[in-house]
């Protein structure tokens, strides 16, 4: 970190800096210019980094202190400038392949999941998703099959030899999850529930990790940071829309975001254009334009009977409608030269 002292800070104040920074093990470099001196601190200890940092701030002569290293490294692009191929199953995300996660937003019955794997499978879908246990705003709503939703997604992707992914929303949810899923899915509203994150970053399993819908990339960066410290690289971002003042579209997709992320990290980063803008209209629209700007890969609510369906009906893709879409997907992706 860089300490910028006040245009008239005193000699003492610049040793008051000084001996702080000693007194925590840290190497210095005093620069005094003719307006003012900077300080360069040198060893910052990661974990005492931040708080040493709003300490140092408040002491006298000081004006601001500018940290220097990322709060994220291991999922920084700056180890790996090519970026990292991430695996769920046998389906590829990132540095080439475009990955496209889909399914129902929940599971609610064998025949319905079954009719929606088959048309996720036909149309060429990589990964099969379900809600098993959903995160639902509010109590009264339809919460899920929770261990039977599990039970009928493993069998779906037994029978159609597709991998799995669902979501689980509490620590304790995790070790039946890890047991018949491929992939776990961390939800929006969970994003920075950082004992979830470790939990199931210790599984090892790919973890899907949700921007949270108030989060900065810089935030969902951090929480993916927390589940790399388990060990686990086996991360994939996924951009599912912010809050804004807008309310035309559920949440308001953040393509841009996402695009900025890939500067900053070297794990692959798909986009949820269903649950982003709330309607199957612009489903298609936002999942070309997410392709167009690099997206690794999609993750698209697909229902049998949109018109029936318990959860998010209005936002999920007929079997038609995706079909279509997974043709335009090919086509494009053909052009962006990333293959799958
Ligand atoms: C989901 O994908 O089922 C879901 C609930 O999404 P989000 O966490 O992005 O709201
Ligand atoms: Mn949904």
């Amino acid at each position: 970190m860089i300490i910028v002292m006040s245009p008239g800070a005193s000699e003492k104040q610049v040793q008051g800096v000084v001996e702080r920074l000693e007194a925590r093990g840290y190497g210095h470099n005093v620069s005094a210019g003719v307006e003012r001196t900077i300080i360069g601190a040198i060893g910052a200890n990661e974990r005492e980094k931040q708080y040493v940092a709003e300490q140092l701030s408040q002491l006298p002569g000081v004006e601001r202190v500018v940290p220097i290293l990322k709060s994220f490294k291991m999922v920084s692009r700056d180890h790996h400038p090519n970026g990292t191929v991430v695996k769920i199953g046998e389906a590829g995300f990132g540095v080439g392949h475009l990955g496209v996660i889909a399914g129902p937003c929940t599971v609610e019955s064998e025949k319905q999941l079954m009719d929606a794997t088959k048309a996720v499978k036909t149309a060429g879908a990589t990964v099969l998703r379900g809600g098993a246990f959903k995160p639902r705003s509010s109590p009264y709503d339809f919460q899920g099959l929770r261990e039977e939703g599990l039970e009928l997604l493993a069998q779906a992707g037994k029978q159609f030899e597709m991998p799995t992914v669902t979501e689980a929303m509490e620590p304790r949810q995790i070790e039946l999850v890890a047991a018949v899923c491929d992939g776990i899915q961390i939800g929006a509203r969970n994003m920075s529930n950082f004992d979830l994150l470790r939990e199931a970053g210790a599984t090892g399993k790919t973890i899907i990790l949700k921007r949270g819908f108030a989060a900065t990339v810089e935030e969902w960066l951090k929480a993916a940071e927390y589940i790399a410290t388990t060990g686990n690289l086996n991360i994939i971002l996924c951009e599912r829309g912010i809050r804004s003042f807008d309310t035309v579209t559920r949440f308001t997709l953040d393509l841009a975001g996402m695009a900025a992320a890939k500067l900053e990290t070297h794990l692959p980063i798909i986009v949820d254009p269903s649950h982003s803008t709330g309607t199957h209209r612009l489903v298609a629209p936002m999942s070309l334009a997410a392709v167009a700007g690099g997206a690794d890969g999609l993750m698209i609510e697909v229902h049998p009977h949109p018109d029936q369906a318990r959860c998010d009906g209005p936002q999920s893709l007929t079997p038609k409608r995706f079909s279509t879409l997974m043709e335009q997907i090919r086509q494009l992706s053909t052009l962006m030269g990333t293959m799958r």
